[in-house]
């Protein structure tokens, strides 16, 4: 599907740059149009795919180009009063061709925090088209203010798009690496899975069409109703097989042979289906009680087999104890490897956002009471014990 995609602070604006290098290099054409807004110059300055007119750089008067510091309430008052400079690069956006926006995110900072929600209200009350978000968990070691941010954002963003996607920093943080070295291939593991996702529905007319083809319908209604998602993804390859002596040149061969290796197929997609929703998810929870699904199997089409699909599908109504589970394929001849991708829309048994807000309350507390304290505490240190100083005026 061709979206509209606005990458809102740092961590958007790096992940929108990451997509659409994916884009170029895969030619899945799914970034239609991209805009990345931020209060710190520098962040913009550092991008290498935004075109640069397409950077917006928002809360100069308040903040000169600086960044609000992890500040998100001052990053929702910004977006407020700078909306209209957003709205100007949105208005360059060929609206009628895009099927949806998506505001990127990392919820535990300051200007995308706080101003994505801002923007998500915004666009929905001016456009029909669908606005979802794509919101990024810190990692737990971050620090009580990330923490509280990520979850006060969270909770606002929810409100106000049509569906939050969810990545975690946390379960995909590396041991022995630092977030920052790491964030590069965690950005690769963001495009990869969401690229998939929205690729599917863009394989052009007249192409490698297959029997049952994803279309962007489909993701829009399997994300319809809202809530929470996540996305699981599985890959094996398969460039032994592709050449001379593999599956290919047996497919040729015999009846009995082919129907051997067309089991193996379908034995292999179902695997791989269950390798996706069982392994890590970009917000890990609990699969079931999920409120609907879509099944993505991607790689060249000799691969992909209606009866592993429809089989994963089952599988994935059992798991879910989901009656809306949606499949189809996305065909890439060029492709080594066989992928599953599996969406799954409304999940509501989320443990780590359960942890994630009692960790934010605690945070909360301890700020309110270190604030409180402080006044008296430099009362204290500047006034001298009997009061016989006196200040100059
Ligand atoms: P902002 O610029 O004020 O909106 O804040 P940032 O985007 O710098 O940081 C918000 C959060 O995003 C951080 O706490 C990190 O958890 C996360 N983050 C920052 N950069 C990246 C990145 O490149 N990739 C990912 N996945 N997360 C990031």
């Amino acid at each position: 599907m061709k979206l509209a995609m606005i990458g809102f602070g740092q961590a958007g604006g790096k992940i929108l740059d990451a997509f659409l290098e994916h884009d170029q290099q895969a030619g899945s054409n799914i970034v239609r149009a991209a805009v990345a807004v931020n209060t710190a110059k520098a962040d913009l300055m550092g991008l290498e795919h935004v075109p640069e007119e397409n950077r917006v750089l928002i809360g100069q008067s308040r903040v000169k180009g600086h960044g609000v510091g992890a500040d998100n309430e001052l990053g929702a008052e910004i977006a407020e009063e700078d909306i209209d400079e957003i709205q100007g690069s949105i208005d360059d956006i060929p609206v009628h061709e895009i099927d949806a926006f998506l505001i990127i995110t990392g919820l535990g900072g300051g200007t995308g925090s706080g101003g994505s929600p801002v923007l998500a209200r915004h666009i929905k009350r001016i456009y029909t088209e669908p606005v979802y978000g794509l919101g990024v968990l810190p990692a737990g070691d971050e620090g009580g203010i990330y923490t509280l941010n990520a979850a006060r954002s969270f909770q606002t963003l929810v409100r106000e798009v049509d569906n939050l996607l969810v990545f975690d920093n946390d379960a995909w943080r590396k041991t022995g690496e630092s977030m920052q070295g790491g964030y590069a291939q965690i950005n690769e593991e963001i495009v990869k899975r969401f690229g998939i996702l929205f690729g599917a529905g863009e394989v052009e007319q007249g192409g490698e069409v297959a029997e049952s083809v994803v279309d962007s319908s489909e993701i829009i209604n399997t994300l319809a109703g809202g809530g929470v998602s996540t996305v699981g993804y599985a890959a094996e390859s398969v460039a032994d097989e592709k050449g001379g002596g593999g599956i290919l040149s047996r497919f040729t061969g015999s009846n009995e042979e082919s129907s051997l290796d067309s089991a193996n197929t379908t034995n292999r997609i179902t695997s791989l289906v269950r390798k996706a929703a069982l392994g890590r998810l970009t917000l890990p929870c609990e699969i079931d009680g999920a409120e609907r699904a879509l099944l993505v199997t991607a790689g060249p089409s000799k691969f992909l087999n209606r009866k592993g699909i429809e089989r994963g599908r089952k599988w994935l109504e059992e798991q879910t104890g989901s009656m809306e589970v949606r499949g189809g394929d996305y065909p890439v001849e060029a492709s080594d490897n066989v992928a599953a991708v599996v969406l799954l829309s409304g999940v509501t048994n989320v443990p780590r956002i359960k942890e994630l807000q009692q960790v934010a309350i605690e945070a909360q507390e301890n700020i309110g009471e270190i604030e409180s304290e402080s006044e008296q505490n430099l009362q204290e240190l500047v006034e001298d014990d009997d009061d016989e100083l006196e200040p100059l005026f």
